[in-house]
């Protein structure tokens, strides 16, 4: 059984007023994470005030990216160590804009992947596909490769917990999001990439996540598909009031 999991991204948005402003106004109105999982994944500087400003435990506080070592020479880098001291349990990795503005391969996405879980963090590894890629059929083999290549010397136990979130860069930010059909197509095939790597068994434990232009009007539709066991929002995310309702997709 997957719990699922409603996770925003707020990206580089907000200030540190607002992001408490966000904690106040989200207690009490989110489904008990038994049933529900809901996350943000906010710019570091508000994830300590989130934390402490926060009544109950029931919205997790995530990062949205960090470097691959724990310490050292790094200048303006956030280490996975640094988040895990601070009670961070999920971190966004491989975001396509990431992957796009601040040029992350494959090879530093699978180092950022492999300190998360020497943190004994989670990942919410992205896996990106464009309209180009979709289009030439060659989406399969990306997205493949993304998951293969990320994953790369993750151990059975580790890979148990990955979240991976398929958000195609043509519906991120643009209203337009996949239909539920291209969504579950997507996620599904992450699923089945899993069980290629790993096992069938383990592929069916895993949590996907669908990311692109998602809204209270059309979480409904995407909850509903059998491999997508959540959403990863952007814009949604950044207004308590559409989170609440994200979150409450159910009721
Ligand atoms: P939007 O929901 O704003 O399209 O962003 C999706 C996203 O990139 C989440 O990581």
């Amino acid at each position: 059984m997957r719990t699922p999991f409603i996770a925003g991204n707020w990206k580089m948005n907000k200030t540190l007023d607002t992001a408490k402003e966000f904690m106040q106004e989200v207690a009490g109105q989110l489904p008990d994470p038994t049933e529900v999982e809901t996350a943000i994944a906010a710019p570091y500087l508000f994830i300590e005030s989130m934390m402490e400003v926060q009544t109950d435990k029931t919205l997790k506080i995530g990062a949205e990216n960090c470097y691959f070592e724990d310490s050292g020479a790094y200048t303006g880098e956030i280490s996975p160590l640094m988040l895990a001291d601070m009670g961070v349990h999920y971190t966004i990795i491989g975001h396509s804009e990431r992957r796009k503005y601040f040029n992350e391969t494959d090879d530093i996405i699978n180092k950022k992947i492999l300190a998360v879980y020497r943190n004994h963090m989670v990942p919410i590894l992205c896996c990106n596909e464009t309209m180009g890629r979709r289009e030439s059929g060659e989406k399969i083999h990306w997205v493949v490769s993304q998951v293969a290549a990320a994953l790369k010397g993750v151990s059975e136990e580790d890979a148990k917990s990955v979240v991976i979130a398929y958000e195609p860069s043509w519906a991120i930010g643009t209203g337009d999001s996949a239909t539920a059909d291209q969504a579950e197509e997507g996620c599904y095939l992450i699923r089945q990439t899993i069980a290629d790597l790993y096992s069938d068994e383990l592929a069916d434990g895993i949590r996907v996540l669908y990311g692109g232009s998602v809204t209270p009007k059309n979480v409904v539709g995407l909850m509903a598909k059998q491999n997508i066991d959540g959403i990863l929002a952007g814009g949604s995310s950044l207004k308590s009031e559409s989170f609440i309702q994200l979150a409450n997709y159910q009721k």
